[in-house]
């Protein structure tokens, strides 16, 4: 087997998992218990630092869930919302329709807006369908739809979902820490992601940040057991602990990736990275002659949905593997109704791992007998 010293992973330009430090993997090389409380202190400095992030202390909390994101997004839907409550989806995407079949299989009361994927939800028809339906008491929708890339302009949803009187719930999967989001100003009550997106720690939970007087008033809500909301925030406030086992390795490495966010500058420098990231793959991508799914003002620098070239000799599978045989892994479409590929911005990468996907793909492109004539966009 390859020793750990000499290994040099593939670098994931994906939506997650994705490439982490050396350092956040290093913190996993621990046994601790999880009721001892060197580890009580670790999550509690978690939960403080996720809050700091973006709001303030005394008014949002942070709840860690174990489980991928969309645990932590079913732990939301399924815990807040009362039997005689209504929730209203904005979807224009695979995880947008995700939270819809949560809500059918939690036998939650809903109406789901849907819009085509390469467009944002409308505020109007947002505003109209809580105007028309005043048992409307929920809304939610993801930010960053990582199906397409698209950015969901939240800051202006909020506003109108707080006229209305309702509760805001964000999956923010893909997008906190690499968009500045202010929880208050957006009129988020739950704001949902997970490990292993943009702050940059290896998957095994997600984390809610949640209004606490708005998750104070969900008692007796929750359809589950394991993915009671307010009943893990108890847990976590009382004696600091997971009421059920806790990924405790994933969380040390999770409490890394959080002291190394704040070393790199905070977020308005992983923003910087991330964007630096995109603007280097999105120039190349057009000179290959690749044309972007979502229109530029649209689209956010977290990851970027191409179509397939139309040429007789592209095929994703070819591309995909021979890419990966040069150290880099781009990741297939999720669309469903074009042929899509995708390249993630996000995880521990820089413009050096940017170049060298760049040479990866301009080889491979030679090696498939593919030239397209090179794109511009204003
Ligand atoms: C990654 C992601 C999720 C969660 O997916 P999991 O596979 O459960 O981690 C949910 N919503 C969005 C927008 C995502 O990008």
């Amino acid at each position: 087997m390859t020793p750990l010293t000499s290994w040099k992973d593939k670098a994931l330009f994906t939506p997650g998992p994705l490439t982490t430090s050396r350092t956040v993997k290093q913190a996993m090389l621990r046994d601790m218990g999880s009721r001892d409380s060197e580890f009580i202190e670790i999550v509690r400095d978690v939960r403080r630092r996720l809050v700091a992030l973006c709001a303030e202390p005394d008014e949002y909390t942070a709840v860690l869930m174990p489980g991928s994101g969309t645990y932590g997004v079913e732990a939301t839907l399924s815990s807040v919302i009362p039997p005689e409550g209504k929730l209203l989806l904005l979807i224009n995407g695979a995880y947008g329709e995700r939270m819809h079949k949560i809500a059918n299989v939690q036998h939650i009361q809903h109406k789901a807006l849907s819009f085509a994927e390469n467009v944002q939800p409308d505020p109007e028809a947002l505003r109209q369908a809580l105007d028309e339906d005043p048992d409307i008491s929920y809304v939610a929708v993801v930010h960053s739809e990582t199906t397409t890339g698209i950015i969901n302009p939240i800051e202006i949803y909020g506003p109108i979902v707080k006229s209305h009187g309702c509760i805001f719930i964000v999956d923010a999967m893909s997008s906190f820490a690499a968009y500045p989001i202010d929880l208050k100003a957006c009129g988020i009550d739950f704001l949902v992601s997970s490990a292993n997106k943009c702050i940059e720690g290896v998957p095994g939970f997600s984390f809610v940040l949640a209004r606490k007087e708005t998750l104070l008033a969900t008692r007796g809500f929750a359809r589950t057991l394991s993915l009671d909301l307010l009943a893990q925030w108890e847990g976590l406030e009382s004696d600091g602990q997971f009421r059920f086992t806790p990924p405790t390795h994933v969380v040390l490495a999770f409490h890394q990736a959080l002291l190394e966010l704040e070393q790199e500058g905070g977020i308005p420098a992983r923003v910087e990275r991330y964007r630096q990231n995109y603007e280097a793959t999105l120039a190349a991508m057009l000179a290959f002659g690749f044309e972007p799914y979502v229109e530029r003002t649209k689209r956010g620098y977290i990851i970027t949905s191409f179509y397939y070239p139309d040429h007789a000799n592209f095929d994703f599978k070819t591309f995909y593997q021979k890419l990966s045989d040069k150290g880099s892994i781009i990741y297939p479409g999720k669309l469903t109704h074009a042929n899509c590929f995708r390249i993630g911005h996000i995880g521990r990468l820089t413009l050096s791992d940017v170049d060298a996907l760049i040479a990866a793909i301009s080889e491979t492109l030679r090696e498939m007998n593919i030239s397209l004539p090179a794109r511009v966009e204003d």
